[in-house]
């Protein structure tokens, strides 16, 4: 089964095209059409073996930029479809679900209705994912789209997990509470690694880390998120890229009262010059702190501390909310690649069980790999996500089931 997967940001769509079945998958194509509303929109898209394919265009708005996607995809060079007809499903992701969608679904009137609800939790977000899914229902109206959502997964929170402790009305009247992100991704590892080390993921006790631009950790027992560490957005948890993280709201009041700031500016500090950028003033991207420290730049060895610092406070925190664990796992751009922070992060974890193996942590980077050593009680591993996998496996589950169903009472 043919699937798009697209993933609508605010100006931007990602997308790729896989060939799924059960047990295999193949990449076709993937692409990302960028500045979308401007006159020099970029379309990037990339298909094995060949160079890659990229034009400036204007693009005025999401319908346009799928419809360029449409486009090269049935291309005679750089297309990967005879065509259009050959994609069965769409599958998208959406980043927040409220509390309406516990899993994926297929895209009708209520989920579209249920998406724009939950606009007002995700200002930046859904509304481009709803975009996204209205632009492909007007140019592939009999392809059954599927929503993936951010949030889902953690669905299975506890209430005391999730509440803050505010007047109980606000939880009431707006929702306010920790949803948490990275769904998918926490999911993915989280399945993969306990495939790969052996373990049963129904029974084992998991500590994920998703590690990138935007970081979050998450406590998974039996396959179900009973904690994480982003909340009512993604600014809660750990320090970031550009975000704060977890942040005293006296604070917030100090620098409204001090510096002037309203609530725009403030989301814009703790959003866009916090995190490694605020503590190191030069960069957010961990490659570049990585480098500075070696030079002996104080600040970015600061940042990079305080980065792997707040990580091991988590791990130590759901290690209890778990009552033990047997598997911390990495992954997300600097999981997956830093072993500079990996190794900050597992030095001193002796006391949990894990026995690092710092030699083998060393230059490794982008593979799935156990980074413990053969007899530590609590395994390590680095593992590579794959989000859009996730959605296009949810996507072909789905639709299999919908054709599965309307063929059954075909026959009734
Ligand atoms: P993501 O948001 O998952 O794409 O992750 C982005 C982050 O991954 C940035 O901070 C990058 O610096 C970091 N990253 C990517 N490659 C490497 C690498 N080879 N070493 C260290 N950090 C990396």
């Amino acid at each position: 089964m043919k699937i798009l997967v697209l993933n609508c940001g605010s100006s931007s769509l990602k997308y790729q095209v896989l060939e799924m079945s059960p047990n295999d998958n193949t990449l076709l194509a993937k692409g990302l059409v960028e500045r979308i509303g401007s006159p020099n929109a970029c379309h990037t898209h990339k298909i094995d073996g060949k160079d890659k394919y990229q034009v400036e265009k204007p693009i005025s708005n999401h319908t346009e930029g799928i419809k360029s996607v449409l486009d090269i995809l049935t291309d005679k060079e750089y297309g990967v479809l005879k065509d259009l007809s050959e994609i069965e499903a769409v599958g998208h992701r959406v980043a927040h679900g409220g509390e309406y969608f516990f899993k994926s679904v297929a895209v009708d009137e209520e989920v579209v209705e249920k998406i724009e609800k939950c606009c007002e939790l995700a200002p930046l977000h859904n509304p481009a994912n709803l975009t996204g899914i209205k632009a492909m229902a007007k140019l592939m109206p009999d392809v059954p789209q599927v929503a993936v959502f951010d949030t889902s997964f953690h669905q299975s929170m506890p209430d005391y997990a999730y509440m803050y402790a505010l007047d109980y009305s606000y939880y009431e009247k707006y929702k306010i509470r920790r949803f948490g992100f990275h769904g998918t991704s926490h999911k993915f590892v989280a399945e993969k690694a306990c495939k790969l080390a052996g373990l049963d993921l129904g029974k084992a006790k998991l500590i994920t880390c998703h590690l990138g631009n935007g970081s979050s950790i998450t406590a998974i027992e039996g396959g179900r998120s009973v904690d994480t560490s982003m909340g009512f957005t993604p600014v809660e948890g750990v320090t970031m890229g550009t975000r704060s993280g977890n942040l005293d709201v006296g604070v917030v009041t100090f620098l409204m009262e001090k510096e002037g700031l309203d609530a725009a500016g403030i989301n814009n500090l703790v959003n866009k010059q916090s995190g490694l950028q605020g503590i190191s003033g030069f960069s957010s991207d961990c490659r570049d702190l990585v480098d500075a420290e070696k030079s002996g730049y104080k600040r970015a060895e600061l940042a990079l501390a305080k980065l792997a610092y707040d990580i091991k406070k988590y791990i130590g925190a759901y290690a209890a909310v778990l009552n033990g664990v047997d598997m911390i796992v990495f992954t997300g751009g600097i999981g997956e690649n830093s072993d500079r922070v990996r190794e900050l992060v597992c030095t001193g974890l002796e006391y949990l069980g894990v026995d690092f193996d710092f030699a083998k942590n060393n230059g490794t980077r982008g593979v799935d790999v156990e980074l413990s050593k053969p007899k530590s009680k609590v395994k390590v591993w680095a593992v590579t996500t794959n989000e859009e996998l996730v959605i296009a496996t949810d996507t072909m589950n789905i639709v299999t089931e919908m054709q599965e169903r309307a063929a059954q009472s075909e026959n009734n």
